[in-house]
């Protein structure tokens, strides 16, 4: 990512579904985008920064009913240790945080208006659904945008996933390529009419349902920022389908491209294996909070591994964050304002230089190391700390 200082910057970052607790992989994802909007607050810049939260998907539903809880109690029970995570990993809030049940009077219009512009398809029922589904037709948007003359939208641009790779990711991630009806297999779900035993919402000529997945973030985002804004982010699972679909809806609502970089965090994994509540090895914030775990030591421990890459959280690699967090303790004793300036301009550059995190810590290591000819002052430890705090989200002090 290269991103021009600007005055005001957009950022929209896909929010949780919550129906569980926020595991070392959304926790990375969040810490990578809160550098993000930490830097352009230290180049001068506002930053608009939207999140919604997925409070009505398939999953949600399926573990309420599985643990026998009312799906409103777990979403708003998850949505808050969420937020309690979040507070205690020093991530900067979202300006509007924004959820999919209060935004279906939103979604509602907008899809009504695609289906008249033939850009979705009613798909005719089954013995296994009812009529009335609606699905967005992804080749009409593409033509729709190729026509345009902007960059062609298509499933793929984002991702470079060949054809055949992607009916079945799209089917591991939320899709149904195999439905009968559709006009093509990536066609993604826009409204879901009301099922038996499916909370479901007035849906005006669509009738009762509930809105798919991307559409929610598309709308939610042309709601709070003006497209094309600087940067849609999220995990790199989201790059397809979820980032594309709903960029291509947002393309074919507003007639541009949604966002001008879509950046994705890499997986976090445990010991080497990927992390998944099948496996039952999902590293918990909250479990490591409850256990003591200091939020700094957490936090440090993500930011040791660039954004971009996949990695894998270990004890070795928390202990290691429990060393570095006492060296730069220590180190504050020594702390000069000159010597904390030439710091901050290697700290910025590391950032500056697609979030490069890892090499931001080593930075501070070094200047930790660097002690021998300084005598500390009290302006040279606060400049330390509220420099630590604005860039990287590390409290020093309490
Ligand atoms: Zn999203």
């Amino acid at each position: 990512m290269e991103l021009p200082a600007e005055p005001r910057q957009g950022l929209y970052v896909c929010g949780i579904t919550p129906y569980d607790a926020t595991h070392m992989g959304h926790a990375a994802t969040y810490v990578a985008f809160d550098l993000l909007n930490r830097l352009w607050r230290d180049a001068g810049s506002t930053v608009d920064y939207v999140q919604n939260v997925t409070d009505i998907d398939d999953p949600l539903l399926e573990r309420a009913s599985a643990t026998n809880v009312d799906w409103m109690d777990l979403a708003r029970s998850q949505t808050d240790l969420f937020r309690t995570d979040m507070e205690a990993l020093n991530v900067l809030a979202p300006a509007h945080y924004v959820g999919a049940v209060e935004s279906i009077a939103a979604i509602v219009p907008v899809i009504e208006d695609l289906l008249k512009r033939n850009l979705a398809y009613h798909v005719p029922g089954s013995a296994a659904d009812p009529d009335g589904d609606v699905y967005f037709s992804v080749d009409r948007a593409s033509d729709l945008t190729r026509a345009s003359g902007a960059d062609q939208w298509k499933p793929g641009f984002i991702s470079h996933l060949g054809e055949d790779e992607m009916a079945p990711i799209f089917a591991e991630r939320g899709g149904d390529p195999a439905r009968p009806g559709k006009h093509n297999p990536l066609d993604p779900l826009l409204w879901r009419v009301a099922r038996q035993g499916e909370p479901s919402w007035d849906g005006a000529s669509l009738g009762a349902g509930r809105p798919g997945w991307h559409i929610e973030c598309s709308v939610i985002a042309l709601q709070y920022l003006p497209a094309p804004f600087a940067v849609q982010g999220g995990g790199s699972d989201l790059t397809f389908p979820h980032h594309e679909m709903s960029s291509g809806h947002a393309q074919a609502i507003s007639g541009v491209p949604l966002a001008r970089h879509y950046a994705h965090a890499g997986m976090v994994g445990l010991d080497g294996e990927k992390m998944s509540k099948s496996r039952g090895n999902l590293v918990l914030v909250s479990a490591l909070r409850e256990a003591g775990t200091d939020p700094a030591a957490i936090r440090l421990a993500i930011l040791a591994n660039h954004y971009r890459s996949d990695w894998s959280w270990t004890s070795q690699g928390l202990e290691a964050a429990h060393s570095r967090l006492d060296a730069w303790r220590a180190a504050l004793a020594t702390a000069t304002v000159e010597s904390v300036e030439n710091l901050l301009v290697s700290m910025r550059e590391a950032l500056a230089d697609d979030l490069d995190a890892p090499a931001a810590l080593l930075a501070v290591d070094r200047w930790c190391t660097e002690t021998a000819h300084r005598t500390g002052t009290d302006d040279g430890a606060q400049l330390a700390a509220d420099a630590f705090d604005a860039l990287l989200g590390i409290r020093l002090k309490d």
